[in-house]
């Protein structure tokens, strides 16, 4: 594979793109994928569930001469993806082992004449001894991994075959490699690329803000309340589709469930223990909108297409970004403008951190404690949460949500009222900034405040220059504050999986005195 890498036109791409898709355009980043792909640099793109990702393998796949690999974690997802090429005139197929031998045969016969533009492989796949000589007979211009995010050995899907990936790629050699997912931050897309062999990939980070979801999110303070505030969301609901309903555990699905239907609500339950007539009946109702809503736990929704959901409600605190993100997504995929409403507990937060202290390895718990607590953070801020969610992702246009994004609850009914600081707070304020630029965005929060405070705990260095100088204030108020002065812009996130707190531009000029320091009084959303 010593040749030069043919060029491809702008006009030979928009072609393909409305002759085989049918689309005009491209949707944000897909362009930008599909370009570093062709050229021949190795990329990586996280762009949400529904993006469009697989276009951006499927078209450089119809491209380039000989046939392409994907690699794919399910079945389902390949299966549904050969139909749809062949659908469109494509030569596509998948290896798979819910085949036949004829079936099999067929596939393999086509593969090694050249045939297919795609074809569609497990990990598992790629020790296999007959397909790495079928391999030998075929020219293999690019191979795509698809939900590489199933390669992080932490990760909320991590999938053994996947770590083979490296070893196959080195071996083999494409000229084009590509590998795509919906979740990774920033943290672990460096630990991705190094994980599957990627030397210096183009990463692209696109298209996570759907400005037609209003978040909301509200601390309940019992199980009573957020049963009845859940019942007046589920009645005042727009539209005819069913409220989905995201619950913790089997058991509090049941138990919403059936407090709905005594308020004369026409609602159903659904988690892994049901029977299985019980629950595709569940979700043929769901579909069909004859229920009222559905209460669910995660295992409902893969495979769901439903455009019009207008009420997504999780009734317990999301696990991580990850997970919030995905279950948000599926309201709204019609564009129109939806509600999605977390009614969260701290008892959640005790419960969810339980449970990952069960779990028997310590990256793993590590890791899983470092999720949940970001998702925490965010949800007792009063400031804007998709801000929060593309920060997580990092996705670059966060920078245009500067001005609020008009779509969650901080943004659209800011009830906040602002009063400019002095005295004793804005004393503690300007030490916590001060402290901030000292420590150069390396500590978090919890560190930070003790170090003001001046705590001889293990892991709280004495050498900078504001250790002790609040040696009165109170842990919780210094962290309260912490959390105001992110929410009013004045310090920032740096850093996803170990986030720390940095100064961001409006805190230089507080600290400079160019500026005052006006923070949120409203403390509704705290614990
Ligand atoms: P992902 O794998 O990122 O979750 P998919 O590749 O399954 O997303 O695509 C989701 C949907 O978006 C599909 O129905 C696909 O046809 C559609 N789609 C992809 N690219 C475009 C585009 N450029 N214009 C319009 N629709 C698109
Ligand atoms: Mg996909």
């Amino acid at each position: 594979m010593s040749a030069q890498p043919p060029s491809y036109g702008r006009q030979q791409v928009y072609g393909y793109l409305k002759r085989y898709f049918g689309f005009d355009d491209f949707r944000l980043g897909q362009a930008d994928v599909i370009r570093s792909i062709l050229s021949g640099k190795e990329a990586i793109a996280v762009l949400p569930t529904g993006g469009g990702k697989s276009l951006c393998y499927q078209l450089p796949a119809i491209l380039m001469p000989g046939t392409s690999l994907v690699i794919s974690p399910l079945i389902a997802l390949m299966r549904d993806q050969v139909m749809a090429l062949r659908q469109r005139g494509i030569p596509a197929a998948s290896i798979d082992s819910s085949q036949d031998y004829a079936e099999r045969e067929a596939v393999e016969q086509a593969f090694v004449e050249g045939q297919l533009k795609l074809l569609y492989v497990s990990p598992e796949r790629l020790n296999a001894q007959r397909f790495l000589d079928m391999l030998q007979l075929v020219e293999v211009p690019f191979v795509a991994v698809d939900e590489a995010h199933c390669v992080l050995r932490w990760g909320h899907e991590f999938r053994e075959a996947y770590l083979g990936i490296r070893p196959f790629l080195d071996a083999l050699k494409p000229r084009h490699v590509a590998a795509f997912t919906a979740t990774a931050t920033p943290q672990l897309r460096s630990e991705l690329a190094e994980t599957l062999g990627l030397k210096d990939p183009d990463v692209y980070v696109r298209g996570f803000f759907r400005s037609n979801l209003h978040l909301e999110h509200e601390k309940m303070a019992s199980e009573a309340a957020r049963h009845k505030k859940l019942l007046q969301l589920v009645r005042g609901r727009s539209g005819n589709a069913p409220a989905l309903i995201y619950a913790a555990t089997r058991q509090a699905t049941e138990d919403a469930a059936a407090m709905l239907c005594r308020a004369g609500v026409n609602a159903s339950f659904y988690h892994g223990g049901c029977e299985s007539d019980y629950r595709s009946r569940a979700q043929d109702e769901f579909v069909a909108d004859e229920l009222d809503a559905l209460v669910a736990t995660n295992a409902f929704g893969m495979g769901i297409d439903k455009p019009d959901l207008r009420l997504l409600v999780h009734l317990s605190l999301p696990r991580s970004f990850e997970d919030y993100y995905q279950e948000v997504g599926r309201a709204g995929r019609d564009g129109k403008d939806s509600q999605v409403v977390t009614l969260w507990r701290g008892a959640d937060y005790r419960t969810q951190s339980f449970l990952i202290d069960q779990q028997p390895d310590p990256g793993y718990r590590e890791a899983a404690m470092r999720r949940l607590n970001r998702m925490y953070d965010a949800l007792r801020s009063t400031h804007c949460v998709w801000k929060r969610v593309l920060e997580y992702f990092g996705d670059p246009d966060v920078a245009a949500l500067d001005r609020g994004c008009n779509a969650c609850v901080g943004c659209r009914n800011p009830k906040r009222e602002l009063r400019s600081l002095d005295g004793k707070d804005l004393k503690s304020c300007l030490a916590i900034l001060t402290c901030v630029k000292q420590l150069d965005g390396r500590f978090g929060r919890a560190r930070i405040v003790k170090i003001l405070k001046g705590s001889k705990a293990q892991g709280v260095p004495d050498w900078p220059d504001s250790y002790g100088s609040l040696p009165k204030a109170r842990l919780a108020d210094l962290e309260s504050f912490c959390q105001k002065l992110l929410d009013g812009g004045y310090l920032e996130v740096v850093g996803s999986e170990y986030p720390t707190l940095g100064l961001a531009a409006r805190g230089c000029s507080a600290l400079e005195g160019a500026e005052e320091i006006a923070i949120a009084m409203s403390s509704s959303a705290h614990s």
